[in-house]
């Protein structure tokens, strides 16, 4: 699209790849539009067509122009599910946008049209901004009410009992002009145990067994994406079998089962996949044992069900087969082994059955009860989320955290919430972690001034710049080579916020602005990093509801 639209006013222009290019681009959209066309004929009748406005794992969605009676024209949004997807699942998203939607910035359907195997939801159209796009333009009181419409919509799912679990900006659309908002995309939502939502009532309770994710009827429209992600880990893993030993200085996590809780077993389903995960990626956290963190089952756990489980993920799932075979067929059940807090994962540990607990989700807006795959999960998990984005809207970077994996993830969250804190929260939802090193709690507010270039000057005065080459070799190789990654500690994070993150020419333009134009960024109340405080609580259980954060002193004057 963006291409297409650069190349525009270009069409004469002689360079030959650069209109292979652009025709590539437009036969592409046309095609696609008429294979929606041709699976739904009915759509023909009712809408035409304007273009792809996004594409994900499991759907497409067009924007399109109903013809009303009367002559009236309306914008849709038209949502168009992967053919493969469980026919509940469609269901369940269906009743959320149904139940919840149409309401407190939530989005609604008009329509839902089925042909076959083909489902479109036909919702409003709600032109929304790119959140990269106005990020270090937006003014704190624009921040302000962006929160304050989010948390509003998640109060409304949650009193539905519906968890939507993949909160982020992309779901959460914004317009800038008619300051409307509506969450979408409950494609991933699960319910609450008191959940209203009929059709989430079975996600709960297999939430709540714990389901494994590979999604067999869903991987058939992204065969390419699944093989990426599989060989990405077997390269990420073979790779740091070679990588030196990580220098001291980086500190390490490790997760330990709690005691607690005894390991689910036969009660799960590895055919259901109608309420797992959309990120591919469940057995990152196993098998990436070269970064940061560890994940170290205890050592007490045996499992025979994971060779009967293992030996079904062969049928179900071609593409992550190979390391989980390997491991399954070679170990024997009952095995102890003593690469507890050791930097390495032994194979009786790789394995084990993975503990299972839902983990849909994008990595980076993923809670530490969610990281840790703590089996129960409540509505907490989306304010976390929440809290994340407020963070990127405070601080100007995003995406704030960019992970590939969960315990990459957690070192991340524990330079910014502190490792002691982290450490301890994960107790009360049972689990231990052994981080290699202490990371204190930081300042909200001076992070987030930090990161924003507020204090650009006295950064520079006091040598917190950029990363030189000599400071690099106190990254890990695998760290220092691959941009996704962050150095665990605070001040290199800084950095690396500084470095990679999205930030243009933000910095300059930050220096030379007018305190007309600071746009209230230099008088951000307590109130606002309270309420960030209060949201990435890092223990689920206090961590604030939607209710009680509609009621924050920073919304104060407005009306939930
Ligand atoms: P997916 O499950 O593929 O992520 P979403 O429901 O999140 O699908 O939709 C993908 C994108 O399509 C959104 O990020 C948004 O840009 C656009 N979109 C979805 N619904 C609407 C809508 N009602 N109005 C305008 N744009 C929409
Ligand atoms: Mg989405
Ligand atoms: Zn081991």
């Amino acid at each position: 699209m963006e291409a297409a639209h650069e190349d525009g006013p270009h069409l004469h222009c002689e360079d030959p790849r650069k209109k292979y290019e652009h025709n590539k681009k437009l036969i592409g959209a046309s095609t696609d539009t008429e294979k929606l066309y041709q699976a739904v004929p009915q759509l023909g009748n009712m809408f035409k067509i304007k273009g792809k406005i996004g594409e994900g794992t499991f759907s497409s969605v067009y924007l399109a122009i109903a013809q009303l009676r009367g002559g009236r024209e309306e914008k849709v949004a038209l949502k168009h599910l992967v053919p493969t997807s469980h026919p509940f699942r469609i269901a369940a998203e269906l009743q959320c946008l149904i139940i919840a939607g149409g309401q407190d910035n939530v989005m609604g359907v008009k329509y839902c049209i089925r042909k076959n195997d083909h489902v479109v939801i036909v919702m409003p159209y709600l032109e929304h901004e790119s959140f990269l796009d106005i990020l270090n333009s937006l003014s704190f009181e624009e921040v302000r009410d962006y929160m304050f419409n989010l948390i509003k919509a998640l109060r409304r799912i949650h009193h539905f009992g519906i968890v939507h679990r993949d909160i982020k900006p992309s779901n959460f659309l914004y317009n800038r002009q008619l300051k409307e908002y509506a969450l979408v995309d409950f494609g991933l939502a699960q319910g609450t145990p008191d959940t209203k939502i009929d059709l989430l009532k079975g996600a709960q309770s297999e939430a709540q067994q714990g389901s494994f994710a590979y999604k067999p009827h869903l991987t058939l429209g992204s065969q390419v994406s699944v093989i990426s992600t599989a060989s990405r880990q077997l390269a990420h893993q073979s790779a740091s079998k070679t990588a030196p030993k990580r220098p001291c200085s980086f500190p390490q996590a490790q997760i330990k089962q709690g005691h607690k809780r005894k390991e689910g077993s036969e009660c799960h389903s590895i055919q259901r996949s109608v309420f797992g995960e959309r990120n591919f990626n469940v057995r990152s956290s196993t098998f990436q044992d070269s970064s940061t963190v560890k994940l170290i089952k205890h050592p007490r756990v045996t499992d025979i069900a994971s060779k009967k489980l293992s030996a079904k993920k062969k049928i179900t799932s071609a593409v992550n087969n190979g390391l989980a075979k390997k491991a399954a067929s070679t170990c024997p059940a009952n095995l102890t082994c003593n690469c507890y807090a050791k930097d390495r994962v032994c194979s009786i540990c790789l394995s084990r059955r993975q503990q299972v607990a839902p983990r849909a989700g994008t990595p980076g807006f993923r809670a530490p009860e969610v990281l840790t795959k703590c089996p129960t999960q409540t509505t907490a998990i989306d304010m976390w989320a929440a809290g994340i984005v407020f963070l990127s809207l405070l601080s100007g970077r995003y995406p704030f955290y960019k992970a590939s994996d969960d315990l990459t993830a957690l070192a991340q969250i524990m330079t910014i919430r502190g490792s002691k804190e982290t450490i301890q929260a994960a107790k009360t939802f049972g689990k231990s972690i052994l981080c290699s090193k202490e990371i204190p709690a930081q300042d909200l507010r001076k992070l987030c001034e930090r990161l924003r270039g507020k204090s650009i000057s006295s950064d520079v005065s006091t040598g917190d710049v950029q990363i030189n080459p000599s400071q690099e070799h106190v990254l890990p190789p695998e760290i220092s080579n691959n941009s996704e990654f962050v150095s665990q500690t605070p001040q290199k994070y800084i950095q690396y916020q500084k470095k990679n993150c999205h930030d243009g020419d933000g910095m300059n333009v930050r220096t030379s602005e007018t305190a007309a134009d600071l746009k209230g960024w230099d008088k951000v109340p307590d109130e606002a990093y309270n309420l960030l405080d209060k949201l990435l609580d890092l223990n689920p259980a206090t961590r604030m509801t939607a209710k009680d954060a509609l009621l924050h002193p920073l919304f104060k004057n407005m009306k939930p």
